[in-house]
C-alpha cells in the first residue's frame, strides 16, 4: 500500500493529520482525529492487559514529562543523545546524514561516527536535495528537548523526557519500598516523550512527539538464567533475524543454547511475539525480531533485538519496538548522580537490579495496524482492525426511522452502552450504505434493528469481515456480543 493512500485515508476517516494544520504546520508533530484516538487508546489498554499480565509484581506509573538536567546527565542523553547531522552550504537545509546515504545506497549507516559519514559524502560525491549545494562536514547534534522552570534569573534548565523509561527508573526506589521488595519488579509507563529529529518524516513513524508504552523490569543479575515460566514457551518458535545470519524460526530452548541468550531475556522475546502474532492477529510474515549489530545497538545495552513489522508504504521492515538488556546502566547512572543508593537487599543479598527493557512506540503502531488492516474489495473498502483495538465494538441502525423502529434501536444502543460496550447510533442513509461507514472504519459488529424486532425481540447480527449475518435474542446480546469481539465466529454465535 502507498504511503500517500494511508495519510490521504487517515485524514478523511478522522484517523491522525499533521498537528495545528490551521496555520503553516511543523513537521513531526500529529494529531489524532475520534477514530485514531479510540484505536490508540484500545491499543494502549490491551498492552496494559498484556503486559501487566506477566507478573503479580508488574504495576503501572505516571512520571513528568519535564525532568532536571541531572537526570539526563545520569542516563546519558545529554552526552550519547546525538544525531549525525549534515548542512547545506548554500541553501542552509539540514538532513539527517545516515538517513541521506540511506536513501542513496539502500543499506543501513547506523552507528559511524561524523568522520566517516563526511567520508563517505564525499567519495559518493554527494550534494544537496534540494540546491545541489555543496554539505559542510558532518556535525553531531543533541535530541533533548531543552525547557525552562522558572523565570529571569531563577531559571533553572530542564528537558523534556527522551523516553519514558527514565520515568521509571527515577522512581524505582520508591516504588520498591511501597511495593513487596520484591524481584523481580516491572514499572511500565504509557506517556509521551520527545526528540528533536532532524527531519521528521512518514508521518505517525518519526515524530518529534510521540507516545511510548514502555515496561522496565528491575531483575537480579544473578537470576538471568532463569524464568520461573520458562517451560510454558520453550518449544515455542520464534521469528529470530540475528545480526549476522538471515531469518530463522527458532524454538525458545534452542534461541538459548544456540544463540547463547538468557531465559529470562527468551521468555520474554516470546511475549512480545505472542503480543503481536496473537493478540493483535499480524500476520506471522510481516512480524520478525531483528538483532541489531554491536554497531547499531546502544553501548549498554548488552542484548539488542528490534521488533520489526513488514510495511511497504514505509520501505519495508520497520521498527515499532525493541526488547533491551540495558544491564545496570540506568540505576548505576542515578545512584551516581544523585547520590541516592539504588541496591536493595532481597533475602538478606545486596542486589543492584538490571534492567530488562520492553519499549513499544505506540503511534508507530497504530500506523502499521492501519496498513496491515487495510483491505480492498470489489464492492468496499474496509480497515479489519483486530476485533481488540477496533474503535467501536458496534454500530447500531434502525432499518427504518419510524413505526417504533428508531425507539427501539436507541433502546439496544442505550443498554448496549450501560453494559460497557463502545457503540454508536447512525440512523441516516440506506442501511448498505450505513454497513459501508462503518466497514470503513473498521467496527466488527454492525447490529440492526427492523419490523421482526418488535415482534420477536431479536437483531440481526453482522460481521465486518465475512458480512454473515445472523439473528440474536436482545437479552443475548451483551453475551454473544462479548463472545464475537473475543474472537467468536458468527455461524457458531447466532442463528
Ligand atoms: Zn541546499
Amino acid at each position: 500500500m502507498e504511503y500517500e493512500k494511508i495519510v490521504d485515508l487517515a485524514k478523511r476517516r478522522g484517523i491522525f493529520w499533521q498537528g495545528s494544520g490551521i496555520y503553516r504546520p511543523v513537521a513531526g508533530f500529529y494529531d489524532y482525529g475520534h477514530i485514531g484516538a479510540m484505536v490508540k487508546r484500545r491499543w494502549e489498554n490491551l498492552w496494559r492487559r498484556f503486559f501487566l499480565g506477566l507478573d503479580d509484581n508488574f504495576y503501572e506509573i505516571q512520571a513528568s514529562v519535564i525532568m532536571p538536567e541531572d537526570v539526563f546527565k545520569a542516563s546519558g542523553h545529554l552526552e550519547c543523545f546525538l544525531d549525525p547531522v549534515v548542512k547545506c552550504g548554500k541553501c542552509g537545509n539540514v538532513e539527517r546524514a545516515d538517513h541521506i546515504l540511506e536513501d542513496l545506497l539502500k543499506e543501513s549507516f547506523e552507528g559511524l561516527s561524523s568522520k566517516e559519514l563526511t567520508e563517505l559524502i564525499r567519495k559518493h560525491n554527494i550534494r544537496c536535495e534540494k540546491c545541489k549545494g555543496h554539505l559542510e562536514e558532518v556535525e553531531e547534534r543533541n535530541l533533548m528537548f531543552p525547557v525552562a522552570i522558572g523565570t529571569g534569573k531563577d531559571k533553572r534548565q530542564a528537558y523534556l523526557t527522551g523516553e519514558t523509561a527514565q520515568g521509571a527508573y527515577v522512581n524505582f526506589r520508591q516504588m520498591f519500598d511501597a511495593m513487596r521488595r520484591k524481584l523481580p519488579m516491572g514499572l511500565a509507563i504509557i506517556g509521551k516523550a520527545f526528540r528533536h529529529e532532524i527531519s521528521p518524516r512518514q508521518a505517525l513513524i518519526r515524530m518529534r512527539e510521540f507516545t511510548q508504552a514502555e515496561l522496565q523490569v528491575f531483575f537480579d543479575p544473578d537470576s538471568i538464567g532463569k524464568h520461573p515460566r520458562f517451560g510454558e514457551v520453550e518449544d515455542y518458535k520464534l521469528f529470530l533475524h540475528p545480526a549476522a545470519g538471515k531469518m530463522e524460526h527458532v524454538a525458545c530452548k534452542d534461541a538459548v543454547k544456540r544463540l547463547h541468550l538468557p531465559e529470562f531475556y527468551v521468555y520474554h522475546l516470546a511475549k512480545v511475539q505472542q503480543f503481536y502474532l496473537e493478540e493483535l492477529s499480524v500476520p506471522e510474515k510481516s512480524f520478525r525480531l531483528k538483532e541489531l549489530s554491536a554497531e547499531e545497538k546502544a553501548f549498554y545495552n548488552k542484548y539488542h533485538w528490534d521488533i520489526q513489522l513488514d510495511l511497504e508504504s514505509v520501505g519495508g521492515w520497520k521498527e515499532v519496538g525493541g526488547v533491551h538488556y540495558r544491564a545496570d546502566h540506568d540505576l548505576k547512572g542515578h545512584g551516581k548522580v544523585s547520590g541516592v543508593s539504588m541496591s536493595v537487599n532481597v533475602h538478606g543479598k545486596n542486589v543492584l537490579p538490571h534492567v530488562l527493557e520492553i519499549s513499544m512506540g505506540v503511534d508507530r503502531n497504530v500506523y502499521a495496524l492501519l496498513e496491515l488492516s487495510y483491505r480492498q474489495e470489489k464492492a468496499r473498502d474496509l480497515l479489519a482492525f483486530p476485533r481488540v483495538v477496533a474503535p467501536f465494538d458496534a454500530g447500531v441502525f434502525p432499518l427504518v426511522n419510524k413505526d417504533g423502529i428508531e425507539e427501539k434501536a436507541r433502546e439496544v444502543y442505550e443498554m448496549l452502552r450501560r453494559e460497557g460496550f463502545a457503540a454508536f447510533f447512525d440512523s441516516s442513509g440506506s442501511i448498505g450504505r450505513r454497513y459501508r461507514r462503518i466497514d470503513e472504519i473498521g467496527v466488527p459488529a454492525g447490529i440492526t434493528i427492523d419490523y421482526d424486532t418488535l415482534k420477536h425481540g431479536d437483531v440481526t447480527l453482522r460481521d465486518r469481515d465475512t458480512m454473515e449475518q445472523a439473528r440474536v435474542k436482545i437479552s443475548d446480546l451483551p453475551a454473544v456480543l462479548k463472545r464475537f469481539l473475543n474472537g467468536g465466529s458468527l455461524s457458531e454465535l447466532g442463528n
